[in-house]
């Protein structure tokens, strides 16, 4: 084998053990039937841990889709003063999410802008006004009971870039965690950042949009983020984002 070939298979092997640690898995089979231990710095207190065995691939995901056992607040020490990532060092608070960790429904959003890093809480400032418009007007949900609220990184990017790849790496167990944690009926991701770290792939949101996917078993729907549909507030897109708030709506029903 070519040494690129084996450096792809590697780096592959390590981002696939990187997922499972994350899912809180402990142990992998290896072919002598005994079991592998992955080295677990952060995932102590997880008591969802569970080896893997000789399932196929749709136990295995039905398995990664139970319900944890940890609670969201043991989510939120787990994750602690972080300082996992360089946004610790300019943000004011640790923006973790809000709602209800039992609803049926999860809005994954990118980031803490000026207003959530100000007040700890997702979706506070103008794209949070129309997000919540969307979901009590639109819906006829309440925001608070009907809905979990977090975002892909849990500190506010300086100036409302878009967050590094290191930055999502870094915070995406916890975001995981929360999901595993909820176990929702559906998700909505806002946005192209929040699709492309749930679908682990550089997602076309104008074109993705509208479209079921799964996120690890769970009904995944992409979304125009609500800060986009304010910048760009045409009938066509306040449409799409009705139409796609539907599609939800009839999801959470069945
Ligand atoms: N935009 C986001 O993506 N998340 C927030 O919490 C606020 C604005």
């Amino acid at each position: 084998m070519s040494t690129r070939k084996r450096s792809i298979l590697l780096r592959d092997l390590k981002n696939y053990l990187t997922f499972l640690k994350d899912y809180g898995y402990s142990e992998i089979p290896s072919e002598l039937g005994s079991t592998l231990k992955i080295q677990s710095g952060t995932n102590k207190k997880s008591n969802y841990s569970i080896g893997i065995d000789k399932r196929s691939n749709m136990e295995t995901k039905q398995k990664l889709t139970k319900k944890s056992n940890i609670s969201i607040e043991e989510v939120r020490d787990e994750l602690g003063d972080c300082t996992r990532c360089n946004l610790h060092k300019d943000r004011k608070t640790i923006v973790f999410g809000s709602g209800n960790p039992n609803a049926d429904l999860v809005f994954v959003g990118e980031g803490p802008g000026a207003d959530e890093d100000e007040q700890g809480f997702p979706f506070v400032g103008r794209a949070g006004k129309k997000l919540t418009e969307i979901i009590e007007k639109g819906m006829n949900l309440n925001r608070e009971k009907d809905t979990y609220i977090c975002n892909i990184v849990k500190c506010r990017p300086p100036n409302n870039r878009d967050p590094k790849p290191d930055e999502i790496t870094a915070c995406k167990p916890f975001l995981i965690k929360q999901l595993q944690t909820i176990q929702p009926k559906a998700i909505v991701a806002l946005g192209k950042p929040a699709a492309s770290t749930l679908l682990g792939r550089t997602v076309p949101i104008m074109k993705e949009r509208g479209n079921w996917y799964e996120y690890e078993g769970i009904p995944l729907m992409l979304t125009l983020h609500p800060a986009y549909l304010l910048r760009a507030y045409t009938i066509e897109n306040r449409r799409n984002v009705m139409n796609d708030m539907n599609k939800v709506l009839k999801k959470l029903k069945q």
